[in-house]
């Protein structure tokens, strides 16, 4: 304790950041009864606001930030001296409103210790309760209608709570006070099938339809071949991998290899699918058919934990949760056919009713969905592949004020965008914008993220392409539209999370966007500055034999990639079982051309003989990643002239007849980082500029995103990925979003 707290002193402290709905109200209260100061706490519109007096004030303050509860964010503790009054006793105050009412909700968290240890104690009111929950644990985003973040603007609003929840719920001393989700077996919402029912039915190799946090999960037994290949077929899902939900951590061990980082990434409260080596041989072959990686994750719901206990055969006492448990279940979404997840109860029992033996519900609605969030560790730390529940509605940080705008996104993958003054909320992932259902959805996620953020935009973003369902959105709001370079939205994407003002040098690695020149884009070379957008450079084009469908037919690509080394004729032998080879071969030379680096992956996969169709975006170039141990550089394997980047030397040596799919696919890999690296170095150093952007889908590829990084770095650059959004076409909407306040900034 310092000296200056032998007076005593009264002072305001302002708490900045995810510091409401996460348990500080009462953390505060007890700290400052723990200290013996007098004063008050409350929420308000900028976070929460606390005046203390006493002798302790700078200890107080210290550990605010030190002891904070584990789901809020202390982003700022700001202190102002006022003068003594002599108060006594601490209390929680009601909101102030000032004007504005406190208009931050948490994003869902994963069940913690505390009512685990409830869950699972006979003698606790919660015992075996799956809807038990506390200030630091539970749903919130998906279960909140509008703000503020009270119970009656919840789905619990329809559950009174009993006198013993209601005297939790009034005690700033119990862990429970002001749980919005608070509830217990005697008022809260109950299953509509026991835990032993969906014990028994996932141990005799049925699937079942779960009720979750942000929608319905697909369950099985992940090691039982028949039933994940029975799961498989009624979903009409391909051949795309499924995530797989263990028990606790040590049971991780038995099906994957985890690294350090992976490990402390599926256990954070945001409990995210994490992307991790499988263990070869100990989950059923159709989990992630030729894949090296499969997604992980661990309980989140109070009712995975039951459905885990019971599979466990019911275990007395703690221990089981500690050792390693035999079972490995599937959880993927219940989304039959690529529509949204299902979150209805009646509509679950129509779309999931030819999919699942038992469908699993309970009466607590969920208000939004969110499917899980998947990640993965790359160039030294977490990246996202879809981010949605446990980390939506968090902001993104811009660093200075504007006005509220709304990016739209694109086409695939899309999410979309709300800022209000200097924070970005992106959306979670909503899906393809194919159908009807998805469209839906899309409109919805809107209308919901502006209702409790309490915001209207007055500027909107899209895309280049005109004939986007997104874009069509954007036109029909009457508003000032901006229209963004879908690779320029990356870049701008990836500046707007490092805080980076002026000219951002940027990588765009991905799979196709329409660019200005109306060219089928996806392997640029660009600077970002401010709301402008330049091209300084790209892949060399290749041949788009039939359009569209090059992306889901590789063989395609090959035929391109033939006809860019001067063998197109070779193609119609080498493709002899596809009846349209031998025509395509005439028409290459007609074709549209791209710049895209996606189809290049898809180009070498099919002339290594991996793929002629794929079942799921990027599934050719996932396979080709997972083959590749330690990439290799072919030398002279790359052209670059003019800031065209030309990789037609490999392609040579991919097309090559009994090349050994392994080799060719670390060559692959080795000579595009080399290429790209120098590639990007040349106009770094040309430009007099050190940070790169590094964006775009192919960056989802873990060999490419940290070889590239370690190769730019090792020449003096430094380069920055997409770590708060996905790479992928999921951060679209916030580089759309952040280039239109930079344009409104400018146009005014
Ligand atoms: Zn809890
Ligand atoms: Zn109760």
């Amino acid at each position: 304790m310092t000296r200056r707290d032998a007076t005593v002193r009264r002072e305001a402290i302002r708490l900045r950041g995810r510091v409401q709905g996460v348990g500080m109200r009462p953390f505060v209260f007890g700290l400052a009864e723990r200290l013996g100061l007098a004063g008050f706490v409350c929420n308000d519109a900028e976070g929460v606001a606390i005046e203390v007096e006493g002798r302790a004030i700078d200890a107080f303050a210290a550990a605010l930030r030190a002891e904070a509860p584990p789901l809020a964010r202390i982003d700022a503790v700001e202190r102002r001296p006022l003068h003594a009054c002599g108060g006594t006793g601490f209390v929680i105050a009601a909101s102030r409103d000032g004007g504005a009412v406190a208009t931050a909700i948490p994003a869902d968290a994963a069940m913690c210790e505390s009512c685990l240890d409830d869950l699972f104690d006979p003698a606790s009111r919660f015992y075996l309760y799956p809807f038990v929950t506390c200030t630091q644990c539970g749903p919130r985003f998906t279960i909140t209608r509008a703000v503020p973040y009270d119970r009656p603007n919840t789905a619990m609003a329809g559950f009174a709570l009993c006198p013993d929840c209601e005297r939790a719920y009034r005690d700033p001393h119990d862990r429970r006070f002001h749980a919005e989700p608070l509830a217990c077996p005697i008022c809260g919402p109950k299953l509509s099938s026991p835990i032993a029912a969906i014990g028994a039915a996932l141990r005799a190799g049925q699937i079942v339809a779960v009720k979750g946090i942000g929608g319905f999960h697909l369950m099985c037994d992940a090691r039982n071949e028949d039933s994940v290949a029975a799961l498989r077929r009624r979903k009409s899902r391909d051949a795309k991998p499924f995530a797989v939900m263990v028990a606790n951590p040590a049971s991780l061990d038995r099906f994957a290899i985890p690294e350090a980082a992976e490990r402390t990434l599926i256990a954070a409260p945001s409990r995210p699918i994490v992307l991790m080596r499988l263990r070869p041989g100990t989950l059923a072959p159709s989990v992630a058919p030729s894949l090296a990686r499969g997604g992980f994750l661990l309980p989140y719901a109070p009712l995975h934990h039951l459905i885990f206990h019971d599979l466990a055969g019911r275990p007395e006492g703690r221990d089981w949760r500690d050792q390693a448990q035999p079972m490995a279940l599937i959880a993927t979404s219940a989304n039959p056919g690529g529509e949204p997840l299902v979150v209805e109860d009646e509509e679950a029992r129509h779309r999931l009713a030819g999919i699942a033996d038992l469908i699993v519900t309970h009466d607590r609605p969920i208000l939004i969905r969110a499917d899980d969030s998947v990640m993965g560790i790359a160039a030294g730390g977490p990246v996202f592949l879809r981010r949605a529940r446990g980390f939506v509605p968090d902001p993104i940080d811009l660093g200075g004020d504007g006005p509220c705008v709304l990016g739209v996104g694109a086409h695939l993958k899309a999410t979309v965008t709300l800022t209000r003054g200097r924070e970005a909320f992106v959306s979670q992932h909503i899906g393809d914008l194919d159908t009807a259902e998805t469209l839906r959805f899309y409109r919805e996620t809107i209308a919901h993220l502006a209702r409790v953020l309490d915001v209207s935009p007055e500027i909107v973003a899209c895309d280049l392409h005109s004939d986007y369902a997104s874009t069509r959105y954007a036109e029909s709001l009457d508003r000032p539209l901006v229209r963004v370079q879908h690779h320029a939205a990356h870049l701008a994407a990836i500046a707007a999370e490092h805080r980076q003002t002026g000219p951002v040098l940027g990588a765009a690695l991905d799979g196709h966007g329409l660019g200005d020149d109306g060219g089928n884009w996806g392997g640029e070379l660009m600077i970002v500055e401010g709301a402008s957008w330049r091209r300084i450079g790209h892949l060399r084009p290749l041949a788009l034999p039939g359009g569209d469908r090059a992306a889901r037919e590789p063989w395609r690509m090959a035929v391109a990639a033939l006809y860019a080394i001067g063998q197109a004729e070779s193609a119609a032998a080498r493709f002899a079982d596809i009846p349209l080879a031998a025509a395509l071969v005439g028409r290459v030379a007609s074709a549209p051309t791209t710049t895209s680096l996606g189809r290049l992956f898809d180009a070498a996969a099919a002339l290594l003989g991996l793929r002629t169709h794929q079942e799921y975006e990027g599934q050719a170039a996932m396979e080709l990643e997972a083959l590749v141990s330690e990439p290799q550089q072919l030398p002279d394997g790359y052209v670059l002239a003019d800031d065209v980047l030309d990789f037609t030397p490999l392609l040579a040596v991919l097309a090559a007849p009994g090349i050994d799919r392994r080799a060719g696919a670390e060559l692959f890999h080795g000579t595009l980082i080399a290429g790209l690296a120098a590639w990007i170095a040349q106009a770094a150093a040309r430009l007099g500029t050190n940070a790169v952007a590094l964006g775009g889908g192919c960056l989802m590829n873990r060999v490419l995103a940290e070889g590239l990084s370690v190769a730019l770095a090792r020449q003096g650059l430094s380069p920055l990925l997409a770590r708060q959004v996905p790479c992928n076409d999921g951060g679209l909407s916030l580089g759309q979003a952040a280039m239109a306040r930079i344009w409104a900034g400018s146009a005014r």
